[in-house]
């Protein structure tokens, strides 16, 4: 049962969207049939100090009755109609069709998808019900599709992966900020004041992005790239940082391992050439370095538009090696960092809801990692499978032979946000089985065999893990509606049908406490982390172990023999700063090169498409789409395109234009506007049927983080007759 604030009793929690986790406060209303709760200011959070976009401000919406699932559905037969059912029905239907998939297949034909935007308990529960319940290696989610490149990168370079390493407030004090395929301004809106105190406070901000966004407008020097291209750029950029004598040697020679092989690449990619590669002219490659240098600190910030490519592991080193070389790492206003997408996509990807990890960001090959974990789980190590599949391997091959037959998906839409997404929608329909949890009837759970109606935000508590690896807590206000049943509940049925009585506890401070003790000595220790001492101190930062006797708040004055006194772990704001988190503690340069995007245009697919989002919708927009503000104010898809291509294809404004790929066709009306390349259109990603984006986009899958390259494919365009 998830507890509720009587009427009017207000609740601190957090934004049910982006990976800002802006902090709010809820007052319930008592009006279960309208809007059950009040959203309110919480100026105290420093993340946001009470700012909301308009997406947190209308957040409320989809917690109202009518938009959303109350009760389990269930469909007869496969073309069949779904139709309500009670809980025992569903649950027994799913747990046989695991089971019936598992006897007939093996274990892997029983596959998981997780999502991003999860909680960090449920994240958490989901990968051990994987493993331990089903005991398939088929496991992986959605936050694959978004920021695993660059968290791939960050390891390889730092050691450890944490999206920021260090807090938002730091960039406002920053001397400069390469924002590179970021449209923070869209994205996460109250972000922006860091960036407007860090230019008042004289600081430069360069962006990179084929599209000049409303973040571009903001800028002091706007790099407009071709798509797919990030990688030229920051080795032309590094180019110039060594020709013009900028290196910060002393920085490379005492922290770093590696400068020989990046050196050797950045001199192959002088200024003309980066130029005819980018399209950036040489005199703004020269004055964006002007500007980064000249800062006495500077950080490099990426998100999806370098790192969902199929080099965005390469690109991402690339942008990391320009912050190496100029020694803006592992000091104090500097260094790189990563603007993650999804509302739990840092949480998600350290408690085991990924292919190839355990909690803790543990590798589920390292056979240390798999002891502890066992023994957390009470189970043998030699029992737990090893790793699986990345997530569009496993959407490309469901209901194949070798294939998954039956898939219990959790907080996501692949059938909008998948790449290649008209293909992933028709496996999706070869399985045996879906059994789909969502708050709504998503374009996913309308293709389920099993649907079951999950609780949300305002409804259940939980953790979230935010940007800067800030572990909040979603607390909550109000009880769910219905027969509706938290994750975790539902996770606890099922694992009882499969015959784990034990082990599978839903209440989620229990969970915590088990989460906390498998996530011990790993890198995301979150083991000296509690609920209470997240709301006593607006988030806690990971690494916090719970044994820290030589931390840094260890007082100053204690004599050197005195005992110590049991202080608890401050968390870690900021990492980094004495060494990296390298087995030598130097960062490594990564030995990259430009190479083309998988698809590039040519006579028959003659342009680039790009995809984002826009201000009012989110991701695949189950959620937002079912917003009246939002969907008022973002009401469907277009295709972005400059004059002069709109002038070649005859057609103007608001006239419906076809984009075809390889891989499909998406329409859409046109939306001409001066502000892109005259070689790229622009689709949003929120919509489904025609103007469904991901139906163009390419899988082309990145060698070591297996994401698909969603920023970069070949398209034509075409007035529809
Ligand atoms: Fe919510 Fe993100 Fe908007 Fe903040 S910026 S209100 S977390 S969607």
């Amino acid at each position: 049962a998830t507890p509720g604030a009587p009427v009017d009793t207000p609740v601190d929690t957090h934004c049910p969207y982006c990976s800002l986790q802006c902090g709010m406060r809820l007052r319930p209303t008592g009006d279960t049939a309208g809007l059950p709760v009040e959203i309110v200011e919480r100026p105290r959070f420093p993340v946001n100090k009470g700012a909301l976009c308009g997406k947190g401000h209308n957040a409320a919406a989809v917690l109202a009755a009518g938009v959303r699932l109350t009760t389990p559905l269930v469909r007869d037969e496969k073309g069949g109609p779904l139709r309500e059912a009670g809980w025992d029905e569903a649950l027994d239907r799913a747990a046989a069709a695991f089971t019936t998939a598992g006897v007939r297949y093996g274990r892997d034909a029983v596959g998981v998808f997780g999502g991003g935007g999860l909680t960090n308990e449920k994240a958490y529960l989901l990968g051990k019900f994987a493993r331990v319940a089903l005991r398939t290696s088929r496991i992986d989610y959605n936050g694959r599709f978004c920021m695993s490149s660059a968290a791939a990168a960050h390891k390889a370079a730092f050691g450890l992966d944490r999206g920021l390493p260090f807090p938002l407030a730091d960039v406002a004090r920053t001397g400069c900020v390469l924002l590179v395929g970021s449209n923070l301004a869209d994205t996460m809106p109250p972000a922006v004041r860091y960036l407007r105190e860090m230019q008042e406070g004289g600081g430069k901000l360069i962006v990179v992005d084929p599209r000049r966004t409303r973040t571009a407008d903001l800028a002091d020097l706007h790099l407009a790239a071709a798509p797919g291209t990030d990688l030229a750029l920051a080795l032309g950029l590094l180019h110039l940082v060594i020709a013009g004598g900028h290196v910060d040697e002393e920085f490379v020679a005492s922290r770093t391992t590696g400068y020989g092989a990046a050196r050797e690449a950045a001199m192959a990619h002088w200024p003309e050439r980066v130029e005819a590669l980018t399209g950036v002219p040489v005199a703004q490659l020269r004055r964006a370095v002007e500007l980064f240098v000249g800062a006495g600190s500077g950080m490099v910030l990426t998100a999806r538009g370098p790192e969902q490519q199929s080099k965005g592991v390469d690109t991402v080193g690339a942008w990391i090696n320009l912050c190496l070389a100029t020694g803006r790492a592992g000091r104090p206003l500097s260094g790189y960092g990563c603007l993650t997408g999804q509302g739990n996509g840092q949480g998600g990807r350290e408690h085991g809801q990924k292919a190839d990890q355990l909690p803790g960001y543990r590798s589920i090959t390292d056979p240390e990692a798999r002891q502890h974990v066992a023994a957390v789980w009470g189970v043998d190590a030699e029992d737990l499978p090893g790793p699986g599949v990345s997530a569009y391997e496993l959407l490309d091959t469901l209901g194949t032979e070798d294939g998954v037959r039956a898939l219990f998906l959790m907080g996501s839409n692949p059938v909008v946000s998948a790449p290649r997404a008209r293909h992933v929608t028709e496996r999706l329909c070869a399985l045996d089985a879906l059994v789909v949890c969502d708050v709504v009837l998503s374009e996913t759970a309308a293709l389920a065999d099993v649907v079951l109606p999950s609780a949300q935000w305002a409804e259940e508590t939980g953790t979230m893990t935010n940007l800067e690896g800030r572990v909040i807590l979603r607390q909550a206000a109000i009880r769910p509606p219905g027969q509706v049943r938290t994750d975790l509940h539902i996770m606890h049925e099922l694992a009882a049908r499969l015959g784990r009585e034990k082990g599978f506890p839903y209440d989620p401070e229990e969970v915590f406490a088990e989460l906390r003790e498998a996530s011990a000595g790993g890198q995301a220790d979150y083991s000296g982390i509690s609920y209470e001492r997240i709301r006593a101190e607006d988030g806690v930062f990971w690494p916090c172990p719970a044994t820290g006797e030589d931390h840094a708040a260890r007082p100053a004055m204690s004599a050197p023999d005195a005992p110590r006194p049991s202080i608890p772990h401050p968390g870690t704001p900021r990492l980094f700063l004495d060494a990296f988190a390298t087995p030598d503690g130097r960062a490594r340069f990564a030995d990259v090169s430009h190479r083309p995007a998988a698809e590039e245009p040519d006579a028959d697919y003659p342009l680039y498409l790009t995809t984002g989002r826009v201000l009012a919708q989110y991701q695949s927009g189950a959620q937002t789409r079912r917003t009246p503000a939002l969907n008022g104010a973002a009401p469907g898809p277009f295709v972005e395109l400059h004059p002069r291509l709109a002038d070649r294809i005859g057609v103007r404004d608001g006239e419906l234009v076809v984009v075809t790929s390889r891989r499909g066709r998406a329409s859409a009306p046109a939306k001409v506007t001066s502000t892109i390349r005259p070689d790229t259109v622009f689709m949003p990603f929120h919509w489904a049927g025609e103007g469904r984006a991901n139906t163009l986009t390419n899988p082309a899958l990145d060698p070591t983080s297996r994401m698909p390259e969603f920023k970069v494919c070949a398209v034509r365009v075409e007035k529809t007759s």
